[in-house]
């Protein structure tokens, strides 16, 4: 799809960003860039417009731009995975591997139910330790996941099986060799 290519061409490389030898893949830029933002939602609504969605599970931060974007297309809502400490009431909570140490996710008890079909929306798939983690949240509350759907993925790192492993099929409109 052109428009995956046009996407591609507005996120900026930045080397050695956040550590030596690490070339970081700015969506800002993306984001910026008015056509690349309508191409990116128009993409996703395209692909998700028949699954029939209850609701767009958003990963903080950048994924909940892209969620809340898609989730008004489809007429649907969003729910949150947040850091660790920011949702106010009873939460589901998973520890994930960050490059240095770990970090933990949540999501309300109650966000969710078996009822509702979801796809889990984040910029960008990497080592795959984000959304393994979301996904595992999501689990606990018996909802569908659908798919995992994200702007970008690296495919020098192993997110892609990692998630299949889980019998997650993931979604990127980018990809990096
Ligand atoms: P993972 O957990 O798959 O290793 O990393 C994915 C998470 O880290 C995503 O939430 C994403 O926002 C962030 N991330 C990791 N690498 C990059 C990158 O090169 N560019 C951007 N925009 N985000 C990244």
């Amino acid at each position: 799809d052109l428009r995956g290519k046009y996407i591609a061409d507005t996120i900026r490389d930045v080397p050695d960003y956040p550590s030596k030898g690490v070339v970081f893949r700015d969506i800002t830029t993306m984001l910026a860039d008015p056509k690349a933002l309508r191409y990116s939602i128009d993409l996703l609504h395209e692909r998700y417009e028949n699954y029939g969605l209850t609701q767009i599970v958003a990963v903080e931060a950048r994924g909940f731009l892209f969620a809340a974007a898609l989730a008004d297309r489809l007429g649907i809502g969003i729910t949150l995975i947040r850091k660790e400490g920011k949702l106010p009431r009873d939460a589901y909570r998973e520890e994930y591997a960050l490059e240095y140490g770990e970090s933990a996710l949540e999501l309300h008890k109650d966000a969710l139910t078996h009822r509702d079909r979801v796809v889990v929306m984040d910029d960008m798939l990497a080592t795959g330790g984000t959304m393994s983690a979301a996904i595992d949240l999501i689990q606990k509350t018996e909802a569908t996941i659908v798919e995992a759907a994200f702007v970008a993925e690296l495919l020098y790192l192993p997110g892609r099986k990692r998630l299949a492993e889980k019998g997650i099929s993931s979604y990127a409109m980018v990809a990096y060799d």
